[in-house]
């Protein structure tokens, strides 16, 4: 089917804010405080003629290290499953914490193309802060912020030069959605 780009990071950093503000609407809420059950969310993204499909596993909030290391393996289970692209994602305000290096350690076995990208880069400011992420050796961080509205085409544009070549049957099929719609019941 469509290409898949699964967002990996460690809690906090703005990854389902990364997919709300790629998808350019509210596809699902923001939690301010840890410890909330999050159901994964996909978002079905259409740029420059592409069309890829933008997933979070969101999964379980955090409340001891045993829960978050859990949480990151389903991230990156689900990223060695199913991902022709990983956005690893990091905080340029809270700068290299010890859980990026560790969900960067463990992608590193993936054969999967990684961006990395650097959220809460909110001005011009923290551009020079993010460069500490180099160190994880995932190349350039691409600074974003989803909540100053920063270089969110430059993003889209990366992501869809790294997608796979495009098949013409799978364009074919995925014209634009003219609805969505959500079944509902018990
Ligand atoms: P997740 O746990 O990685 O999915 O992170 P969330 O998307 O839930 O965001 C965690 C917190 O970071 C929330 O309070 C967001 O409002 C905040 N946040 C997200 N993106 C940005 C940003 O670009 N700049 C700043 N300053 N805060 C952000």
């Amino acid at each position: 089917g469509c290409p898949q780009v699964v967002i990996v990071g460690r809690p906090n950093v703005g990854k389902r804010s990364l997919l709300n503000w790629l998808a350019g609407v509210r596809v699902a809420i923001v939690d301010d405080q840890p410890g909330v059950t999050r159901d994964r969310v996909t978002y079905l993204m259409n740029h420059e003629d592409r069309f890829f499909e933008l997933v979070d596993t969101g999964g379980m909030g955090f409340q001891d290290m045993d829960d978050l290391t859990s949480h990151i393996e389903q991230q990156i289970d689900l990223a060695i499953d199913s991902a022709d692209l990983i956005l690893l994602v990091v905080d340029t305000r809270d700068g290299m914490l010890p859980l990026d290096q560790e969900v960067a350690r463990r992608l590193r076995q993936v054969q999967t193309p990684i961006m990395l990208v650097a959220n809460k880069a909110d001005d011009e400011s923290f551009d020079t802060q993010a460069d500490e992420f180099y160190r994880l050796g995932r190349g350039k961080p691409i600074r974003v912020s989803t909540l100053q509205n920063r270089n969110r085409a430059v993003l889209l544009n990366l992501i869809v030069e790294e997608l796979p070549p495009q098949q013409d049957d799978v364009a074919a099929e995925t014209d634009d959605p003219e609805m969505k719609v959500a079944i509902v019941g018990r």
